[in-house]
Parts: structure tokens; C-alpha cells; sequence
């Protein structure tokens, strides 16, 4: 397998949802519009073979972090309704902010694990750690 250059910045590799240790593989299986199978994680990165589940039960904390980010979507969804509708009725606000979680939940889902992946997860960025494993191959 070829390597792709790795990416040194964790933010970037956070954002675009890559491992941890080597900032290459993908830390979800299938596209985020897979609707049924959005939320497969591989059990390790298929670069480097970091183990994405450094303990049983670690992503539970996940689901704080998903909770954050949806109190954060549905502050900015109705900030935006005010705003740009000029205070519209309130069916108006629960029908976009209902909207905007449904849209968002698998993003939402996603970027609550890879951030516990990153800031709980205990892993550290080794760019030669895809160099070692093809050559262990
Ligand atoms: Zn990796």
C-alpha cells in the first residue's frame, strides 16, 4: 500500500476524522451519508495498526461530547433563525433546529468519538509509525 503524505497537524487530521498516531487512516469505515453504517469504526488504523479502542466501553464518554455539540448546533441553528427569518413563529424555530440535528447527527456522532480519540485516548503523533508497520509486513 502506497502511503499518502501524512499530515503533521492534529487539527487537520482531527477534522478530517484520521487516525491519531499517524494521521493517514481513516478512523470510519464507511461515508458519513451511509445512513445505516455511518457510525463502523475499523477495530485499528489500517496504516499504522493503532488499536481505535484503547479500553472497553471508551467511546461511552463520547456521548458527552456529542451532547455538546448538539446544544452548540441548536444554539447557532436558532441564533440563525432569528437573525435571518427576523423572529419567526415558533414552529418555524423546532422545525429547523429539528432539521438541523437530524442532518447533523452523523457528523455530530463522528466528531464526538474522534475527539475523545484524540484529547482521552492516550495516543501520540508518529509519523513513522506506517513506516514500521509496512516494513514489519
Ligand atoms: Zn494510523
Amino acid at each position: 500500500m502506497l502511503a499518502k503524505p501524512a499530515t503533521s497537524s492534529a487539527g487537520v487530521a482531527l477534522l478530517r476524522l484520521r487516525c491519531p498516531r499517524c494521521h493517514q487512516g481513516p478512523l470510519f469505515t464507511h461515508s458519513a451519508l451511509s445512513l445505516t453504517k455511518f457510525d463502523e469504526m475499523p477495530e485499528s488504523c489500517p496504516v499504522c495498526g493503532q488499536h481505535y479502542e484503547p479500553e472497553t466501553g471508551f467511546y461511552w464518554g463520547a456521548m458527552y461530547i456529542s451532547y455538546g455539540l448538539a446544544v452548540g448546533v441548536v444554539v447557532v441553528a436558532g441564533f440563525l433563525t432569528y437573525f435571518l427569518g427576523h423572529d419567526p413563529s415558533t414552529w418555524v424555530y423546532v422545525t429547523v433546529v429539528a432539521g438541523c440535528m437530524v442532518l447533523l447527527t452523523p457528523l455530530m456522532f463522528r466528531y464526538a468519538r474522534a475527539l475523545m480519540l484524540y484529547l482521552f485516548g492516550g495516543i501520540h503523533y508518529d509519523p513513522a509509525a506506517a513506516a514500521r508497520r509496512s516494513a514489519a509486513d
